[in-house]
């Protein structure tokens, strides 16, 4: 009697483990990976495999999967549509509701990473978003491609692969949100769109790679620089919406009446992408002191591509009342700004130590 019951518990597990692989399609031994699509032109498509024109965002996060040879290898995977936009309409809102869904997912047992398709137009400023306030050391990879998924030698699926493998990895857990593209693995806080159009455009420029992932093989180099993720002081639950932040790009000659314009329009910081060491002409210096003497804080960073700008430098920040942005370009400037000042009444030394931490 007691031998036909084992025999019949053993038969009833074996079928319910069969029923739970056919039915949730779950491997038990794979780690779980969900991928938050959000378009781009990794989902998009063209008329023709050879030519330029097509548009970002057309095909779904199933399909998506479903167009990656030996994908599912990887991980269990679970796709999920959170809009569908070529990155250049990238929002605020966009950006709340993926770090929500994120810090959902993370927060259970049953999710071991995050991959994120994204456009590369707006790609750096996602992460860096995301970087300042998910909560979780478990791997938030985004990837996305240069060439449309109707291309010949389409880049999004290799791409796709590496991600999920990233995602899978138990070695990229506290490497905070990262960025792979062409084989190469980006911190947040460094990665940088450089080049329009060829597949190679991300770089770390500042801080070099953290890694690579060639082929599902992931390597670290280093740590990222800065205070991300767990340790971030950044939250944005129960958030609607961002504080206003414009940007104002100078140039030789150019007029400071911009500032006063976004500052009546109702900004509640101003980035200036200045020119060289986050330097401005005479006039622009001079809005940007009314700006801030009307408490409105003006963050300068530069309009160079690669390097710091000096806390030290030509500009004397306490005069002005002005921040640098330290080494982060100005759409990441702006992000940290908007996330600072969910806070109230920040003193500007209180902003310049953020801008040195993160
Ligand atoms: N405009 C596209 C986007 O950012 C470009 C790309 O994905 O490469 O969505």
């Amino acid at each position: 009697m007691k031998n036909t019951l084992l025999k019949l518990r053993t038969v009833l597990t074996i079928f319910m483990m069969v029923v739970s692989v056919l039915v949730c399609g779950q491997d038990k031994k794979l780690p779980n990976v969900v991928i938050l699509a959000t378009g781009g032109t990794i989902a998009g498509a063209g008329a023709s495999s050879t030519g330029s024109a097509y548009t970002s965002g057309q095909v779904k996060i199933e399909a998506m999967i479903d167009a990656v040879p030996n994908i599912r290898s990887l991980a269990n995977l679970r796709g999920e549509q959170l809009a569908n936009v070529g990155s250049q309409d990238m929002s605020v809102k966009v950006w709340l509701d993926l770090a929500k869904r994120i810090n959902e997912l993370l927060a259970t047992k049953d999710v071991d990473g995050i991959v994120i398709t994204h456009g590369t137009d707006t790609q750096e400023e996602t992460a860096y978003f995301l970087n300042l306030v998910v909560k979780s050391d478990k791997p938030v990879v985004l990837t996305g491609s240069m060439r449309p998924s109707t291309a010949l030698s389409a880049d999004g699926p290799l791409n796709m692969y590496n991600a999920v493998a990233i995602a899978a990895s138990p070695k990229a857990k506290g490497y905070g949100v990262m960025v792979l593209m062409n084989d190469d693995i980006h911190s947040a806080h460094d990665v940088k769109k450089m080049i329009t159009t060829p597949v190679h455009t991300f770089e770390s420029p500042l801080e070099g790679l953290l890694g690579t992932c060639i082929f599902g093989e992931v390597e670290f180099f280093h740590k990222p620089f800065g205070k991300h993720t767990v340790d971030s002081e950044f939250s944005v639950d129960g958030v609607k919406e961002l504080p206003r932040v414009d940007i104002v790009y100078t140039c030789a000659d150019v007029s400071g009446d911009l500032i006063d314009i976004m500052v009546k329009a109702g900004a509640k910081g101003i980035v200036v992408a200045g020119v060289g060491d986050g330097n401005m002409n005479a006039g622009t210096l001079e809005a940007v002191k009314r700006a801030t003497k009307a408490g409105v804080p003006v963050v300068r960073a530069s309009r160079v591509p690669v390097g710091a700008v000096l806390i030290k430098g030509e500009i004397n920040d306490e005069e002005y009342g002005t921040v640098s942005s330290a080494d982060l370009n100005p759409q990441k400037a702006r992000i940290l700004l908007m996330l600072s000042l969910l806070k109230k009444d920040r003193s500007r030394e209180d902003l310049q130590n953020l801008y040195i931490e993160y």
